[in-house]
């Protein structure tokens, strides 16, 4: 298999431009092919000349590619899937992973995986029941910024797609350098969140070398009934990700935000609502409150509509910012994990 380009630095660009016989300034030229003018084949870049272009294509891929498939929601929601390779020892296994554009008023966000499957094992989301079949590299993340339609329209992003981004923190960070990198896609960090259940050596990395904003996905302020939903609990505490994160500033350009999936009867009393106001005390943070959809073989329920807005009425009672996140393109199975678990088991079929 051809080494791929997307995701290269531009150092790095620039060394395999001076490879192939080229001058330096050529990995500027490469960048902004890829970056920022996006092409999707060595013939498009012009500027480099033809005999350059050849040996770039005979040891060097791009590392775009489109949509295996694609679904519309009725709200303009829509659902990609990607096929991926990604390598398990030391072959490679075939999968497929999932982005989502989701447009709201001037905004388009892009949802975008970082692993096929998933090792975390949450018991809600049907990635975690699919287990891990490998992490993408930066090439298969950048990818999906590039590969769905009107890639340029794109305003945001958030990696709350298949997998914890933070259990593949080199392909992420890589991902995340070139998406803001001047040479690169050139975003603001402020347009960019990570999601993660709190991988604390990487989230300590994270916080430290990053600059893009934060979620931690919480669910639930009791570590036993936390655990019992979310077995990473066992090796990273909800404590101790907290008393990391409370070390550093939220108060200006980057945030820290908590996803908290509504389950009818599980997390959603007013004892619940009380100890994660205590958990939350004095950090800048939001909370959003996220609509369960209902996966098979899981006896659980989202809760009613009152008993979210009394919870979150009651957080924002006491000074946390909460909102209740508008559910999205329930119509073609937009909740993380599903299309490509779908698409997996249809292929088991045939
Ligand atoms: Fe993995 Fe996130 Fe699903 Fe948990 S919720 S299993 S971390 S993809």
């Amino acid at each position: 298999m051809k080494e791929k380009l997307l995701g290269k630095t531009l150092d790095e660009l620039k060394a395999v431009a001076a490879s192939c016989g080229l001058k330096p300034f050529a990995g500027s030229q490469l960048a902004q092919w890829l970056y920022v003018r996006k092409v999707r084949s060595f013939d498009s870049m012009t500027n480099i000349s033809k005999a350059a272009r050849e040996t770039l294509a005979e040891r060097y891929e791009i590392g775009v590619s489109d949509p295996a498939g694609k679904a519309v929601s009725s709200d303009g929601t829509c659902k990609y899937l990607f096929r991926v390779s990604c390598p398990v020892g030391k072959a490679t296994e075939d999968s497929a992973v999932e982005a989502v554009v989701i447009p709201d008023s001037d905004r388009r966000t892009l949802c975008v995986s970082s692993q096929a499957g998933c090792k975390m094992g949450c018991r809600f989301c049907m990635t975690g029941r699919q287990g891990f079949h490998g992490n993408l590299d930066a090439a298969d993340i950048l990818n999906q910024f590039l590969s769905v339609e009107d890639p340029d329209s794109l305003t945001n992003a958030v990696f709350m797609g298949m997998g914890e981004p933070l259990d593949n923190y080199e392909a992420v960070s890589r991902a995340l350098a070139v998406l803001t990198a001047p040479w690169g896609f050139a975003w603001s960090p402020k347009r960019i969140t990570v999601s993660s259940i709190g991988v604390i050596p990487s989230l300590t990395r994270y916080l430290k070398e990053q600059k893009c904003h934060l979620a931690i996905s919480l669910h639930n302020p009791f570590p036993a009934e936390r655990q019992d939903f979310m077995p990473s609990e066992k090796a990273w505490h909800l404590q101790d990700v907290l008393a990391l994160i409370r070390q550093y500033d939220f108060s200006g350009q980057r945030r820290v935000s908590f996803e908290y999936t509504m389950f009818a009867g599980w997390n959603d009393t007013k004892r619940h609502a009380d100890a994660l106001i205590r958990l939350l005390k004095g950090l800048e943070c939001r909370v959003n409150l996220i609509r369960f959809h209902r996966i098979p073989d899981f006896p659980f329920e989202c809760s009613p509509q009152g008993v979210m807005e009394g919870f979150r009425d009651r957080l924002e009672n006491n000074g946390i910012t909460c909102t209740i996140r508008a559910s999205r393109g329930e119509d073609i199975l937009a909740a993380c994990g599903m299309l490509a678990g779908r698409h997996k088991k249809e292929e088991n079929h045939d």
